[in-house]
C-alpha cells in the first residue's frame, strides 16, 4: 500500500469491488440501477448489502450508517452496528437489503420549516445508489437522501438528484432534435474549487470569536497583510504541506480525486481543487473534502476555517463551481464541435445558459445567501452582488455576428451561418479580468465564481440545473413542432442573444462603474444581502420554474426559505451575543486596566517631578477613556437591538431588522474595539491579533 494508485479508492465500495463481489446478474442490474436510474428489487438489495457488509467488515468496520445532507448544510450520521445476537451467545454481522435501501433516523431536530409536524419526529433516508458508499473510521456510509413521511425532501440531495433529471430530459430533447439519437443521458459534472484558512489551534483556542462563529469579530489591521502578494501560489510552508499530504491520503483513499493545492491571495489561505465529476458526487466529495479537512488539521494542531470572511480586510474564501453538461458518451456539450452542425448545437447550450442566468438571477444570487457570504459579494475581492456572464472576446464576436447578421472576423464567409459554418476554437480566456465575473465561460465549462467556502454546492447546482433545463424546455417545445428547424434554430439562437445580451459582461466586474451601469442601464439585480434575496425564491416566477421540473414542491420551497432565513438571524444574533459578551468581559477591562497604569504612571511621574507635562499619558488616558464609553454604549445599544427582535412577527421581518440595526451596531462596536487595540499595550491585549493569527502557521 505505498504508492497512491495502490491505495486510492481503498475505503470505497466502488465499481471494482462491485464487480469482483456481486454475482454477474446481481452486478449488472445494480449498474443499470446506477447508470439508467431504473428500480431496484430486493433481492439485488439484499445482495449488495451483503456484499458491503463483508467488504466494510474484512476493512475493519463495525457500523454502517445512513450518511446524509439536512439543511443544516453540514453531513449528519446515525450510526448502528452490524452486530446481531446468535444463539450460542456470541454475535453475528448482519445487513439486510431493507436496511440499505431505507433508514429512519429521528429526526426531530434537524430543521424542516415547518414540513414536518414536531409529533412526528421521523424522517426516513433512502439509499442512493448513484454515489458509492465509503468507510469513514470504522463505520461504512451509504450515501442517502432524507425526506419526510409525506414524501417531501428535507435535505439538499433529493432536490439535487431532481434537477440533474429534469436537466437530463430537456436535453435529451434538444440532443434528439439534431440526430443524436444514441444518447441515453445527460449529466452535469462539478469540480469545486475550495479555499480555507489555516491558522494555529493554539491562536484559535484564544479567539472566542473564532471558536463561537467561525469568523473574527474584532481585530485590527495587521502591518502587513496581502499588499505584497508574497503568498499567493509562494513556496508551502513545511507545517501546511505535512498537512496538504494527509489530506491527499486521506482523501485518495476515499476515491476524492483532489488534484491541485496551493496558496491563496491572503496569507495563510489555501486552496485544494478535486478533478471534477457527476454533480453529486461531487457533492458529496466536496462536503467529505470539508469536513476531513478540518480532521486532519486538528492533528496537525492547526485549524481549518472555512468561513467565508475570517478576517476583516483580508480576502475572503469562496468555491468556484466549475460546471458543464456532457452525455454518456462523454461529449461535453459545452465544446465547440468540430463539425457545423456541432456547433449550432453548441451555441443552443450556450444560450441556454445566457437564458437561464439572466432569467433566474435572483435564484443564483440566492443558491449562494448565507450570512458569511454576504461578507464576501460585492466588497472588491470576490465577484459583485449582480449576476453577469464573461463569455471572452472571441466568443462574444460570434454572438454579435449572429445577433446582427453580420460576418464573423473569423470567417470568410459575409455572415455567421448556423449549420453551414465552423467555430474556432474557444481557448480559454486567461486574461486577469475574468476572475471578476461572478459567472464565466472559460473555453468548455462555466465557472460560477459566487459561491461561499463553506456552502454546499448542491443548492448552487440545483438552481443552474433547473435554470437550464427551463431554457431547454422551452427551446425543445419551439424546435419540435418548428416547419423548417434550421430557420427556427437561427432565430432562436439570434432572438436569445438580443433579449439576453445585457447579462453577458466582458469587462471588471470589480469596478464601481460596472455597478452603476448593471443596476441603472441593464436592469440587473443587486441584492446586497440575505434578508433581499431570499424572498424572492417564493416570487412565482421562481415557485412555477421549480415546481414544474419536479425539483421542489411549494411547501419545500417555503420551508426552505423558512429555513435559510432562520439560519441568517440565528447566524447574526450569535455573533452579535458574541460581540457583546468580547466586549464587556474582555476588551472592555483590557483596556480600562492599561488605562488605569497609563494613568498611574502620569501620577507617580508627577509626584516625581511636578513640572513634567505627562502629556503622552494625558493624551493615552484621554482617547481610551472615550473608546471605552463608546464601547459600553455601543454593547448596550446592541443588546437592546436584539431584544427588540422579539418584537418581530415573522422570520422576514426578523431579518429586515437584523440587516437594518444589528448590522450596523455590530460594525460601530467594531470599530470602536478596534481602534482601541491599536492603543492598547499588546502585553494588556486579551487574544491574538491579526497577526498573530494571520502569521502563526510558520
Ligand atoms: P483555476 O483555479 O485556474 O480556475 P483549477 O485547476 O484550480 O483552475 O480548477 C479548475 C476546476 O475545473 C477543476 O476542479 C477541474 O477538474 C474542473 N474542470 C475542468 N474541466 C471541467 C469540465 N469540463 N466540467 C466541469 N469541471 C471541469
Ligand atoms: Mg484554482
Amino acid at each position: 500500500m505505498n504508492t497512491v494508485t495502490d491505495y486510492f479508492g481503498s475505503l470505497v465500495f466502488d465499481d471494482r469491488v462491485m464487480k469482483a463481489t456481486l454475482s454477474a446478474k446481481v452486478y449488472a442490474s445494480l449498474k443499470k440501477t446506477i447508470d439508467e436510474g431504473t428500480e431496484l428489487d430486493i433481492g439485488v438489495a439484499n445482495a449488495v448489502a451483503a456484499a458491503m457488509k463483508d467488504w466494510a467488515v474484512s476493512k475493519g468496520a463495525t457500523h454502517y450508517t445512513h450518511w446524509f445532507q439536512p439543511l443544516t448544510g453540514i453531513t449528519a450520521e446515525k450510526h448502528d452496528s452490524f452486530i446481531s445476537p446468535s444463539p450460542d451467545g456470541g454475535v453475528i454481522m448482519e445487513f439486510s437489503g431493507k436496511e440499505l435501501i431505507k433508514g429512519e433516523p429521528d429526526a426531530s431536530s434537524f430543521p424542516s420549516g415547518g414540513l414536518r409536524a414536531t409529533f412526528e419526529a421521523r424522517g426516513y433516508t433512502a439509499w442512493d445508489p448513484t454515489s458509492y458508499a465509503f468507510i469513514k473510521g470504522k463505520t461504512l456510509c451509504i450515501p442517502t437522501a432524507f425526506c419526510s413521511y409525506g414524501g417531501h425532501a428535507l435535505d439538499k440531495k433529493t432536490p439535487l438528484l431532481r434537477s440533474m433529471e429534469a436537466l437530463n430530459k430537456q436535453a435529451l430533447r434538444i440532443l434528439k432534435l439534431f440526430g443524436n439519437d444514441s444518447v441515453k443521458r445527460v449529466t452535469s459534472s462539478v469540480g469545486p474549487e475550495q479555499e480555507y484558512f489555516l491558522i494555529t489551534k493554539e491562536m484559535y483556542d484564544q479567539r472566542p470569536d473564532l471558536r463561537f462563529t467561525g469568523r473574527t469579530l474584532f481585530g485590527a489591521k495587521p502591518p502587513k497583510g496581502q499588499e505584497m502578494d508574497d503568498h499567493y501560489f509562494g513556496v508551502i510552508k513545511p507545517r501546511v504541506a505535512a498537512f496538504m499530504e494527509e489530506l491527499n491520503d486521506e482523501l485518495w483513499k476515499l476515491g476524492i480525486l483532489a488534484k491541485t493545492e496551493h496558496n491563496e491571495v491572503a496569507p495563510a489561505q489555501h486552496e485544494l481543487a478535486p478533478i471534477y465529476t457527476t454533480t453529486n458526487i461531487a457533492t458529496d466529495h466536496n462536503q467529505l473534502t470539508m469536513e476531513i479537512m478540518q480532521k486532519v488539521a486538528s492533528r496537525h494542531g492547526l485549524v481549518c476555517l472555512l468561513h467565508e470572511k475570517p478576517f476583516a480586510g483580508v480576502n475572503g474564501s469562496g468555491k468556484h463551481n466549475n460546471w458543464s453538461i456532457a452525455t454518456d458518451a462523454g461529449q461535453n456539450l459545452f465544446s465547440p464541435g468540430a463539425t457545423p452542425y456541432e456547433n449550432a448545437q453548441f451555441l443552443l447550450f450556450l444560450c441556454a445558459v445566457i437564458k437561464a442566468v439572466d432569467d433566474y438571477q435572483d435564484l443564483l444570487r440566492i443558491s449562494v445567501a448565507t450570512a458569511g457570504n454576504d461578507h464576501r459579494l460585492g466588497a472588491n475581492e470576490a465577484p459583485p452582488a449582480v449576476v453577469s456572464i464573461f463569455l471572452g472576446d472571441e466568443l462574444n464576436a460570434v454572438l454579435e455576428a449572429i445577433e446582427n447578421d453580420t460576418p464573423y472576423k473569423g470567417t470568410e464567409k459575409t455572415q455567421m451561418k448556423l449549420g453551414v459554418d465552423v467555430l474556432p476554437k474557444f481557448n480559454r480566456d486567461t486574461t486577469d479580468r475574468n476572475r471578476t465575473s461572478p459567472f464565466a465561460f472559460t473555453g468548455n465549462k462555466f465557472e460560477f465564481r459566487m459561491l461561499g467556502s463553506s456552502n454546499s454546492i448542491a443548492c448552487a447546482n440545483i438552481m443552474l440545473n433547473s435554470a437550464v433545463a427551463e431554457s431547454l424546455k422551452i427551446y425543445a417545445d419551439r424546435l419540435e413542432g418548428a416547419e423548417d428547424f434550421e430557420v427556427a434554430l437561427h432565430d432562436l439562437i439570434q432572438k436569445t442573444i438580443k433579449e439576453h445580451k445585457h447579462i453577458i459582461f466582458n469587462g471588471n466586474g470589480y469596478d464601481e462603474s460596472w455597478i452603476k451601469e448593471a443596476t441603472e442601464k441593464r436592469g440587473l439585480l443587486n441584492y446586497h444581502t440575505t434578508a433581499d434575496c431570499m424572498p424572492h425564491l417564493l416570487d412565482k416566477k421562481n415557485v412555477d420554474m421549480l415546481t414544474s421540473h419536479g425539483v421542489f414542491t411549494e411547501a419545500e420551497l417555503k420551508s426552505r426559505y423558512e429555513i435559510m432565513l432562520e439560519n441568517y438571524c440565528k447566524t447574526i444574533i450569535i455573533e452579535a451575543k458574541t460581540m457583546v459578551d468580547m466586549a464587556k468581559t474582555q476588551i472592555a477591562p483590557a483596556i480600562e486596566a492599561y488605562t488605569a497604569d497609563v494613568a498611574k504612571s502620569a501620577v507617580a511621574k508627577k509626584a516625581l517631578d511636578s513640572a513634567l507635562a505627562c502629556s503622552y499619558e494625558t493624551g493615552v488616558v484621554r482617547k481610551l477613556s472615550a473608546l471605552t464609553d463608546c464601547i459600553a454604549t455601543k454593547a448596550e445599544e446592541l443588546e437592546e437591538a436584539l431584544i427588540s427582535l422579539d418584537d418581530a412577527e415573522e422570520i422576514g421581518a426578523e431579518s429586515i431588522m437584523i440587516r437594518d440595526t444589528v448590522l450596523g451596531l455590530m460594525s460601530e462596536l467594531r470599530v470602536a474595539c478596534d481602534e482601541a487595540e491599536t492603543l492598547t499595550a499588546k502585553s494588556y491585549w486579551p487574544m491574538p491579533s491579526y497577526a498573530d493569527l494571520l502569521f502563526s502557521v510558520k
